[in-house]
């Protein structure tokens, strides 16, 4: 029996938020279904705060409320002709995470896991940190073992290509004795990959990225290129993103903001 409180994820927020579709955006009028994603990370770094005795209704009506008038529509009588919706979704968000949730079902344990693993990748990130590098951390994992873990490492190897993806792939393949993964690997990260870490992760015939915090400025998973799962190639790589987005995202910029002080 599962005892552990529901681990507030931000996939599943958004998943949540956009189901509801409160202003019909995706329903009505065609927009993509991560239309809300702004409204869902708000409303998960408030109630990632909370304890779970917190997270009622009311507390996350209150708080839908505000997003609303913010990014929505500051208006009494509007809101009010949302309030239903938004009460529904409040609901359903405290039916997952508030005191009186279920255990977490069987589609969850994906979720979990994936949150472990990224969990290890900080672990690294902030080991580079410690060594003057840049916060970046990785690690791979087959059936369930991680087989090899990769720090950032350029400037302690005066190295242009050794990034923590980089660095955990040479590892992985040094120890299987071949330099394409097997099947069923899963590359963990605490960044998007830049386009060199994108193009290893093809030729490595990873199976599936997962990757916390987008890289607006070097992004190669869909942020500035778009290098994995190209029509024309034939290796496609599942890929996930966002859980601990926030928590591997704030890594980088403490460390940028810490060296310009
Ligand atoms: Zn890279």
């Amino acid at each position: 029996m599962n005892t552990r409180p529901p681990t507030i994820d931000l996939d599943s927020i958004r998943k949540l938020v956009s189901e509801a579709d409160v202003e019909g955006l995706i329903e009505i009028h065609g927009a993509p279904d991560n239309e809300y994603d702004k409204e869902a990370e708000t409303l998960h770094a408030t109630i990632a705060q909370l304890q779970t005795s917190e997270i009622t209704v009311s507390k996350l009506l209150q708080t839908l409320e505000a997003i609303w008038r913010r990014n929505f529509i500051d208006d009494d009588k509007e809101l009010a002709l949302r309030r239903p919706a938004l009460q529904n979704l409040a609901e359903q968000i405290a039916n997952v995470f508030g005191p009186d949730a279920k255990p977490r079902a069987q589609e969850n344990s994906q979720l979990m896991t994936d949150l472990d693993y990224l969990h290890a990748c900080i672990a690294e990130a902030r080991a580079a940190e410690r060594d003057g590098e840049v916060p970046i951390g990785a690690i791979i994992v087959h059936n369930g073992d991680i087989i090899a873990r990769g720090q950032n490492r350029v400037l302690r190897d005066h190295d242009p290509t050794a990034h923590a993806e980089i660095v955990a792939l040479r590892h992985a393949a040094r120890a299987l004795a071949n330099y394409r993964l097997p099947e069923g690997c899963t590359l963990y990260v605490t960044l998007e990959p830049c386009a060199m870490c994108a193009g290893a992760i093809l030729h490595a015939r990873v199976s599936r990225l997962v990757y916390a915090a987008v890289d607006p400025k070097a992004g190669a998973c869909g942020s500035v290129l778009s290098v994995l799962n190209h029509p024309q190639l034939n290796h496609q790589v599942e890929v996930s993103s966002g859980l601990l987005a926030e928590e591997c995202g704030s890594l980088l910029t403490a460390f940028f903001r810490a060296r310009r002080t």
